[in-house]
């Protein structure tokens, strides 16, 4: 069992069209809430990260948002976070967010979502972290990802077992039950090779 003081989610900086999106992600914010587990999250208002920072918010919850520099207006930084790191790039970013979250959940969002994951999951495929990782399948968001992970397993270009790197769970209380079932982590991160 892993024990959750702080969660990294990842997700758009825009609002998809399908309304459970939002409301998974303000269903997502108040249970982090009522947790009292940590976001740690870009650090935006805008998009899905606005809504999900403002549901923990609302629910009397702790924020930290990691912003780099040259976004901080791009992505509007939130002004009413309790923590706001500005760091000096993407990749501080990534790192700094990694390095004060205990899980990852992956909420739908775009480009930006899917390399921040990936480099979740991929830093687990190297063995440089063994945290748990749970992709948020609201309405079947990922199912095209799990797809591709599966054929370019089957095409021998992915382990089988690196196919369970990640989790799906379609309901928020899925996600939660996914990040504290996952076994304590083993793997004391190395900064140096992040
Ligand atoms: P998106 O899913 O494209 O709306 O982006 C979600 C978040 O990912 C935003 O906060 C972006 O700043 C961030 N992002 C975009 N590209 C990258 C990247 N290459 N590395 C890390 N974060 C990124």
């Amino acid at each position: 069992m892993s024990e959750l003081r702080s969660v990294c989610v990842y997700c758009g900086s825009a609002v998809g069209r399908t309304q459970a999106h939002a409301r998974s992600a303000r269903a997502l914010g108040a249970a982090l809430a009522a947790r009292d587990i940590r976001l740690v999250y870009g650090g935006g208002r805008i998009g899905m990260m606005g809504i999900l920072a403002d549901a923990v918010l609302a629910g009397g919850g702790r924020v930290t948002g990691v912003i780099p520099e040259h976004l901080e207006s791009a992505e509007r930084a939130h002004p009413d976070l309790d923590e706001m790191i500005v760091v000096d790039s993407m990749h501080t970013r990534k790192r700094r967010m990694f390095e004060l979250s205990d899980g990852f959940v992956i909420l739908p969002g775009g480009l930006g979502t899917l390399d921040e994951a990936f480099e979740m999951i991929t830093w687990k495929q190297l063995g440089l972290h063994d945290k748990p990782i749970v992709l948020a399948n609201i309405e079947a968001y990922w199912q095209p990802l799990l797809d591709l992970v599966r054929a370019a397993a089957a095409e021998g270009y992915v382990r089988a077992a690196h196919t369970h790197l990640f989790e799906m769970a379609d309901t928020v209380d899925g996600i939660l039950a996914a990040l504290r079932a996952a076994p304590a982590p083993q793997v004391t991160p190395a900064p140096e090779r992040l």
